[in-house]
């Protein structure tokens, strides 16, 4: 058996494809967000102005941020030095897990090493502890929810992306007994569009069912206090289960949920990716509590993030290039070829120092290929300047769609 021929051939597949993924090798300058010096193959080091970042309100660099961190590393060295139960609870990870339960007006909350280890561990475990469950989850939802509920055993229904009717008629066709999940995201990450919240709630109510919602791209952004989605539109009390990450808005790294006190001991109790895990760095931990106090308090960042992205779209809209409709912070740009995409994505980057990832299948369906765009608030006026510029020479110059499929 010639292993080596087996993987390579299937490399040779994704390269044909057009979708063979490369890393743009960056490194980030603190207190020049969204600057960053790219290195190339050589290893020369060139400027560039970065406009993918999941770091969306340049929390990443925040002042506060910075000291908790440098702080933590004094007063408790590097790392946790064990698992949650093993000798790795830090009073960090309390405070924090204490913060966030306050946060989304929850009885508890339970931090994860990431986001997706927290969807993952939470469905895994919750799904198939119920006897006989189901899970209702929307098409477009996260991986580390899907291989969730793929790890519970649980028996999985397939909505239409935010279609209520659809969700409707499958929880209608299930068992009246049988315990039931309704899964899905508040802001979808590809399309930056909203799921209708309160209407699956209302479903949820009628058919007993409980609400797990992954707030990972509203987390910081939304709310008052950035609690997300949830918060802003006075729903948090009607969702069973608030799951979110540390690494976007708030800059770090690590995930949790937010839920009843039964429901969080349980996954604590139970889940492996939980428990065979070493906690997370108190350094990462106290960096993150700092992050969410400050933008509990704060509203101008997320405020400035919403304005650069009205912006953004609007000056998409104005040079015709195809934006896609979004009703969030996220700037989706379509281009619909993955080959292409790619060679947009190359030319802004060596030619023009602007760098923005394509966005190929599998992460999107084929045929959607975007640039996705997250302007943030340190994004300023001559960025956005030569952004466009950029852009408009590129779409004259390979003769690209004005048009969205
Ligand atoms: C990024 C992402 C996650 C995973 O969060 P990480 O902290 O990056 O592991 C989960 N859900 C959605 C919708 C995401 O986009």
């Amino acid at each position: 058996m010639d292993y080596e021929k087996i993987l390579s051939s299937a490399i040779e597949t994704i390269r044909s494809e057009g979708r063979y993924r490369t890393f743009a090798d960056i490194s980030r300058e603190r207190g020049a967000f969204p600057r960053a010096q790219r290195h190339d193959a050589g290893d020369n080091a060139r400027s560039i102005t970065v406009w993918c970042s999941n770091d969306y309100l340049g929390m990443g660099q925040h002042p506060k941020v910075i000291e908790a961190m440098h702080n933590a590393l004094d007063e408790t060295g590097a790392g946790a030095g064990g698992t949650r139960n093993i000798g790795g609870t830090n009073h960090y990870h309390v405070l924090l897990e204490k913060e966030l339960a306050d946060l989304h007006q929850k009885e508890s909350a339970l931090l994860f090493t990431s986001g997706y280890i927290s969807n993952e561990a939470t469905l895994s475990t919750i799904a198939g502890l119920l006897p006989e469950c189901v899970v209702f989850s929307d098409a477009l939802n996260h991986a580390s929810m899907i291989q969730g509920i793929r790890n519970s055993g649980a028996k999985k229904a397939i909505f239409r992306h935010n279609d209520v009717a659809h969700l409707e008629e499958l929880l209608e066709a299930a068992d009246p007994k049988a315990p039931k999940i309704i899964a899905f995201e508040s802001v979808y990450s590809m399309d930056g569009d909203m799921a209708p919240i309160k209407a699956i709630c209302d479903l949820a109510d009628k058919y007993n069912a409980m609400t797990y919602l992954d707030e990972v791209h509203a987390v910081g952004m939304y709310g008052e206090q950035g609690g997300g989605v949830a918060e802003r539109d006075g729903l948090a009390d009607r969702i069973t289960i608030i799951e979110g990450t540390l690494g976007k808005a708030y800059g770090v790294m690590g995930g949790y949920i937010a839920s009843s006190q039964a429901l969080v001991d349980v996954v604590r109790s139970c889940a492996s990716g939980f428990i065979f895990t070493t906690a997370l760095s108190p350094v990462l931990t106290a960096g993150v509590l700092a992050s969410v106090r400050h933008l509990r308090g704060s509203s101008s960042e997320r405020i400035q993030q919403q304005r650069r992205a009205a912006e953004l779209k609007q000056r998409m809209r104005d040079a015709k290039l195809p934006v896609m409709p979004s009703e969030s912070h996220i700037v989706p740009l379509f281009i619909g070829d993955p080959v292409l995409c790619k060679d947009v994505s190359d030319l802004l980057l060596n030619e023009f120092g602007i760098y923005v990832q394509p966005i190929n299948y599998p992460t999107v369906a084929k045929g959607t290929e975007r640039l996705r765009f997250t302007p943030g608030p340190l994004h300023d006026d001559n960025a956005m300047d030569s952004l466009i510029n950029a852009l408009s020479e590129v779409w004259q110059r390979l003769g690209l769609t004005r048009k969205i499929a």
